[in-house]
């Protein structure tokens, strides 16, 4: 089965293989190895050794923007946040269940935000201590111009946090050149092609001292992994982990690495995305971005108007023919969301477009302008 959904990605054999291993996280053989992986993770990220931590948290990627609002936003200080899809609203949930304040930037979903609107609010109330951003909006695909807004946070003396999980690994992100940034968070199973279970944080160690004692949550708290480290060491861990996972993404790295890192794999994405936005226009279907707003990491599509077509028949017929994608949609408007990350090459995208072909035709649906 081919998948093309944004995460959990499909992986390499190689990187599913490495899962079947039984591994204690304390032995002293395995220690190193996650110790490794951590540094990996922090200069992947643009940190620098001695500044910059990289602290990963068990679980989805939610858990880990979770740790990092608890950690950096104190509890009832305001938290600005660019909502321009689902991922954001899922940012204020959990900010404002963390009992921080949000306060909402309403922007379409369809562009990124501009850095003067950003500017703009953030003049306006002086109490918003933190912008919260979305790096690439897994929603409906846009990309938001990350280091253009951490400018203007920059400018404005304010503090920010990325989520960057469906981003990083595939866009550029240099943790060195945005001195804002108190957290840029990712997880293992998207970009890097690793398989689900742990979330990072790479933050800069002067900030994480200084915000011991916000996050209210014991689990929730970077700081405590921080201090953890300190004390136990950089291979150590405060809750049993998901040791398969790790282990899986050391050997996701690897081929990260071979493959020419970050530079290499937005390539590879970017190429897939060209190749499913033309793909499907081809097909007389119509995407819900226009290729000036397109991100590499989904493609998102309007559901055809034909009243034959449900997504949940489309997905269960697609399936049938060696490709998964979503059976929903995080859109205002019926769409369908074809993923464009993981080890997915041209070759692969290609047979994706004629299998949806074939599943359009075998469905009857002529007509595939939006609904
Ligand atoms: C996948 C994703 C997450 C995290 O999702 P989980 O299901 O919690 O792992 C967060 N933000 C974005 C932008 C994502 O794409």
């Amino acid at each position: 089965m081919l998948l093309l959904i944004p995460g959990p990605v499909q992986t390499r054999p190689e990187v599913r293989a490495a899962m079947a291993v039984d591994i204690a996280p304390w032995d002293r053989g395995f220690m190193p190895e996650y110790a490794g992986i951590r540094e990996k993770v922090r200069d992947l990220a643009g940190g620098i050794a001695g500044q910059h931590a990289c602290l990963p948290l068990q679980g989805a990627g939610h858990f880990i923007t979770e740790a990092a609002i608890r950690t950096f936003v104190p509890a009832g200080a305001k938290l600005l946040l660019v909502m321009n899809g689902t991922y954001a609203d899922r940012m204020a949930r959990l900010a404002r269940e963390a009992g921080r304040v949000v306060v909402p930037l309403a922007v379409p979903d369809h562009r990124s935000v501009t850095p003067a609107e950003v500017a703009e609010v953030l003049a306006a109330d002086p109490a918003i201590g933190h912008v919260g951003i979305v790096y690439s909006e897994t929603g409906s695909g846009i990309v938001n111009d990350v280091p253009g807004v951490g400018a203007a946070v920059r400018t404005a003396g304010r503090r920010m946090i990325v989520d960057a999980v469906s981003a990083f690994g595939a866009l550029p992100f240099d943790l060195k050149a945005q001195p804002e940034v108190d957290a840029v968070v990712f997880t293992s199973n998207k970009c890097i092609e690793g398989l689900p279970g742990i979330g990072f944080a790479v933050c800069p160690i002067d900030r994480v001292t200084a915000c011991a004692g916000n996050a209210g949550s014991w689990s929730f708290d970077l700081a405590d992994i921080y201090a953890t480290a300190l004390r136990a060491g950089w291979g150590s861990f405060r809750f049993t982990p998901p040791v398969q996972a790790l282990h899986a993404f050391g050997k996701a790295l690897e081929f990260f690495q071979a493959e020419g890192g970050q530079p290499a794999r937005h390539a590879r994405y970017r190429e897939n995305a060209r190749l499913l936005h033309e793909g499907v226009r081809a097909l007389g279907l119509k995407p819900y971005l226009d290729w000036d707003h397109q991100g590499p990491i989904i493609v998102t599509v309007h559901q055809p108007a034909d009243p034959r077509f449900t997504l949940m028949e489309f997905v269960e017929a697609l399936k049938t023919r060696g490709v998964l994608i979503s059976n929903f949609y995080n859109t205002p408007v019926p769409t369908m969301r074809i993923g464009c990350i993981g080890d997915i090459h041209a070759e692969d995208i290609r047979f994706a477009l004629r299998a949806i072909a074939e599943t359009l035709d075998g469905m009857g649906i002529r007509q595939r302008d939006a609904a």
